[in-house]
């Protein structure tokens, strides 16, 4: 008997009907001879509610307390989920994170898994159960409750695939269930022409979520690749095929982009006039990382007078602590520079592993850019990818234009072929 494990995210569990939409579905696939797994994320907009309830507290609340209350979204969803699947007159058990032993790191509100115990699971599946795991939280060594990130029950789906792939010997495919119908070559909720694909390799797929494209989190990406766990993105709402994200093969590298990405989650650090002297740069990113800021790109202009400017990227939510965290330097090493921040911007990028062997990719991102009259603040590039920095206004025309020129858009209707 295959063992299947399915996820549904928010808006596929955001109502009652959505929520017997599951259940059914769950049924169907125990029906067609699979055990199923399902994992669960709390109803749309539940995440957002909580966390807002925490900042009414606090405006910058502890993050173990704040991982308790969010954690608690996906908890009414495995009850009902369960509730909804007996009522169809199947049989279903909830779990919650630590109750099939999912521990992780300390790191509250980005926590990563580092086990999974499979035995509830199975014992759950053996007696013909369909087993229903909340998604997005764990539990520490201490038994603190920790939650994995933004978009975290992909990865509780996935871990728990690879987990219980290890036991039984062979591939456990995971379905990550969502409100649009696979991976598509962008975000197809602000760009009309973009399309869905067939396949996409794992490498690309890690490039477009840390980038942004937020279908799936970079962490369940991760564990997908590193455990080759068959990996599929599909709709809760229709049977569309969906994508598949597997190894990359010869026809993938045909095409140069497979995907445009935009992320404007991201804040600007400016520090003037730091020292340029060894080990500054060590001090400031040392004392980032123990602070479990997140930096991306990173900047340093050529120096004059002995001193120079560094910029560098961090999520918004990191922003207040890097930003504390570069002033308590200031007094040291750091004498006489200062500190900006600022939002405002957004990141595009275009991804593809076809452009390992092509030339000029870059220079055409800026051609179009240039074309459209957008500024471009920050770059970084990797083997098959480039990403800008640039005003948050233009994200929409950017990804638009990039798109379009890149040779992605959908043939337009009507069209034959
Ligand atoms: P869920 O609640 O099911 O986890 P998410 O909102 O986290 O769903 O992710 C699905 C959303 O990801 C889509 O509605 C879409 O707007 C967005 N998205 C961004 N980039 C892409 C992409 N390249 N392909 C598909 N969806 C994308
Ligand atoms: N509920 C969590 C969130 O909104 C986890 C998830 O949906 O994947 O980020
Ligand atoms: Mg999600």
């Amino acid at each position: 008997m295959s063992l299947v494990v399915q996820k549904y995210g928010g808006t596929s569990v955001g109502s009652v009907d959505r929520i017997k939409n599951v259940a059914r579905r769950a049924l169907a696939a125990q029906a067609a001879g699979h055990q199923v797994v399902l994992v669960v994320s709390a109803m749309s907009g539940e995440t957002n509610r909580l966390l807002a309830l925490t900042k009414q507290l606090s405006q910058r609340p502890d993050e173990r307390e704040q991982d308790v209350v969010i954690a608690t979204g996906e908890q009414v969803t495995v009850g009902l989920v369960a509730l909804a699947i007996q009522d169809l007159g199947g049989k279903a058990r909830s779990y919650l994170g630590h109750q099939v032993r999912i521990t992780t790191d300390s790191a509250f509100s980005k926590a990563r898994i580092r086990s999974i115990d499979g035995d509830a699971l199975f014992a759950s599946l053996s007696r013909g159960e369909i087993a229903v795991v909340a998604g997005f939280q764990g539990q520490d060594d201490a038994g603190n409750v920790t939650t994995l990130g933004r978009g975290g029950s992909d990865t509780t789906a996935v871990a728990v695939a690879a987990a219980l792939q290890m036991s039984v010997g062979h591939p456990v495919t995971c379905e990550i269930y969502t409100d649009v119908d696979g991976v598509f070559t962008t975000d197809p909720n602000i760009c009309k022409g973009a399309r869905k694909l067939d396949r996409i390799s794992y490498e690309e797929m890690l490039e477009l979520a840390s980038l942004g494209a937020k279908v799936l989190q970079i962490r369940s990406v991760e564990f997908a690749m590193k455990y080759k766990v068959p990996l599929w993105v599909k709709s809760s709402f229709n049977d569309d095929p969906g994508t598949l994200v597997c190894e990359e093969d010869a026809a993938m590298e045909d095409v140069v982009v497979a995907g445009v990405a935009h992320d404007m989650n991201e804040a600007r650090v400016a520090i003037r006039s730091v020292p340029d002297k060894p080990g500054i740069a060590r001090q400031i990113f040392g004392a980032l990382a123990e602070g479990n800021v997140v930096v991306d790109m990173i900047v340093q202009n050529v120096s004059a007078d002995g001193r120079t400017d560094l910029t560098f990227t961090v999520t918004k939510t990191d922003l207040a602590r890097a930003r504390e965290t570069i002033e308590k330097l200031l007094g040291g090493d750091l004498a006489g520079a200062r500190v900006e921040t600022g939002g405002g911007i957004a990141k595009v990028s275009i991804v593809g592993v076809g452009m390992r062997n092509h030339a000029g990719v870059a220079a055409k991102m800026f051609d179009v850019l240039a074309t459209e009259n957008i500024n471009i603040l920050m770059i970084s590039t990797s083997e098959i990818r480039v990403s800008c920095v640039i005003d948050e206004k233009y994200t929409e025309l950017a990804v638009r234009a990039l798109h379009t020129a890149f040779g992605l858009d959908k043939p337009a209707a009507g069209a034959g072929g």
